[in-house]
């Protein structure tokens, strides 16, 4: 029998079945059913947030705490479950989909323990008698809006902070993955949040998130997903002079120099470049490097990309599993052919492979003789797609490097000391790597980039806090 998943809304939960969610290893075998609300839900589901503010921006920290730890226990014991239904949704791997699990109890974790060290200052004013208090309080209505690749962590990562500093919440999930966003929901509810504090509203973007994004009651945005809509996120949020925060693409470089261990460099490129499917924003889709490794390199890569085992993602043996959907599939083949088209050699995979259930499986593909001008070395593709730009040096590696309207993250393979650290301190990007893939980042530090990859303040760990609270600078004459 298919489950059918409802939205939340004022701590009820309603809506009939809108959309079915279909498992990208196979496409006969249906998720589930979940509610896909429409414009008058949103706004009902933005008014109870508005009034459930008060309440809970007042209910002090054990309350808070309370919640975020039980979440966080209920998430951790029942990762393997959660794990094995986000890779049925999604299509990354069993490993893959249970690590993103652990990550996301960790998350609440953390922040239930931040409810605990709230803090303010006390300075004495220049006005002798008078004393200034500096205090953070919460923005009032968030409305949070995520994409497909993350399910549970990039959820996570938003809601735990909006509640740990006294937020509400309307909240809507990409329409790809609803089951992680309904799981979350509901382990949130169960965990004792008082009714209106936290709404789901799965379905449309064009619909459920354009209703947010151009309602007055909603203070603050949070989003992820494709520059196009972040976008559109940021001008509809000026016009209500609303705070708001986006995390959208990445053309991620990976430098490799001369004098790099080729085992490290070559393990980090293809974690990088194709582990979930290459369908993360911190994915390492340019790798520039040096002449003197380029083809020992090279070799390496397709000796190592052979061996990967590309199928279900429900088999505990694959490595890869398949693109989300067909939409996406379409895009990562398209841009293989712009490639070719442009001169890259297609060195290694890209073509579809046929495996036992109807799926969206592509072998993952690696173009050499790419040029940094190429549109696939310019426009994230978001997919199981690489490409290696050949350069003479160091220096010629992190011009290539910074020469992107994206800024997430970079990496670069050395064993000197020297060119690791200049990199580190030069890479234009928001977050930088030695010797460690592009993507994988801890918890409790923040995430973030420049340019057209992100906009506001950064997510994750007390940086966070930025975001998800307003000062308030209140004085006091005691007479
Ligand atoms: P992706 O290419 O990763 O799907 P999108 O930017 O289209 O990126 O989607 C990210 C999130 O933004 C999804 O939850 C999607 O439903 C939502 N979204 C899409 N269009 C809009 C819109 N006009 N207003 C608000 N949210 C939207």
């Amino acid at each position: 029998m298919t489950v059918l998943r409802k939205n939340l809304i004022d701590g009820e939960w309603l809506g009939e079945a809108g959309s079915r969610n279909i498992n990208p290893s196979n496409t006969n075998d249906v998720v589930g059913e979940y509610a896909s609300a429409g414009p008058e839900e949103a706004k009902q589901a933005i008014a109870v947030a508005k009034a459930a503010f008060p309440g809970w921006s007042r209910s002090g920290p054990l309350a808070r705490h309370a919640v975020l730890k039980k979440t966080s226990d209920e998430i951790m014991a029942r990762k393997d479950e959660i794990g094995r239904s986000l890779a049925r949704e999604e299509g990354k791997t069993l490993a893959e989909g249970v690590g993103e699990t652990i990550r996301a109890a960790q998350i609440f974790d953390f922040f239930a323990g931040e409810t605990l060290r709230l803090s303010g200052e006390l300075v004495p004013s220049v006005r002798p008698g008078v004393g200034v208090e500096m205090t953070r309080e919460g923005v009032g209505v968030v409305g949070i809006i995520t994409p497909w690749n993350f399910p549970i962590a990039i959820p996570a990562w938003k809601i735990a902070p909006a509640l740990a500093y006294g937020n509400t919440i309307v909240f809507k999930p990409a329409e790809l993955v609803p089951e992680s966003a309904w799981t979350i929901v509901d382990i949130l509810h169960r965990a004792g949040l008082p009714k209106g504090v936290l709404n789901l509203v799965m379905g449309k973007g064009s619909v459920v998130g354009q209703a947010m994004l151009d309602s007055p009651d909603v203070n603050a945005i949070s989003f992820t997903g494709s520059v196009g809509t972040g976008k559109r996120v940021a001008a509809a949020s000026v016009e209500h002079m609303r705070k708001f925060q986006l995390e959208m693409g990445g053309k991620n470089p990976l430098v490799v120099l001369d004098d790099a261990d080729l085992a490290v460099a070559v393990d980090c490129a293809v974690n990088g470049a194709y582990f979930s499917t290459g369908q993360r924003c911190t994915a390492s889709s340019r790798l520039i490097v040096t002449a003197g490794i380029h083809d020992r390199f090279v070799d390496a890569m397709k000796e190592r990309l052979d061996k990967l085992v590309i199928g279900d993602a429900l088999d505990a043996k694959t490595q890869i599993g398949p693109v989300v959907d067909q939409t996406q599939l379409k895009q990562d083949e398209d841009y293989i052919a712009i490639g070719r088209q442009e001169g890259a050699e297609l060195a290694f995979g890209g073509e579809r492979l046929e495996r036992e259930t109807p799926g969206f499986y592509l072998r993952p593909a690696l173009f050499t003789g790419a040029t940094n001008a190429m549109r696939i070395s310019r426009e994230e593709i978001f997919g199981p797609v690489a490409n290696v730009i050949r350069v003479k040096d160091y220096d010629e590696a992190l011009t290539v490097a910074n020469d992107t309207p994206f800024g997430l993250t970079s990496g670069i393979c050395t064993t000197s000391l020297k060119h690791a650290t200049h990199f580190k301190r030069n890479s234009e990007a928001g977050m930088v790597m030695v010797n460690l893939p592009t993507a994988g980042v801890d918890f409790h530090v923040p995430f973030g980039g420049r340019k057209g990859s992100s906009y506001g303040p950064r997510e994750q760990g007390r940086y966070a806090m930025e975001f998800y609270t307003t000062v308030k600078t209140a004085y006091t004459f005691a007479g």
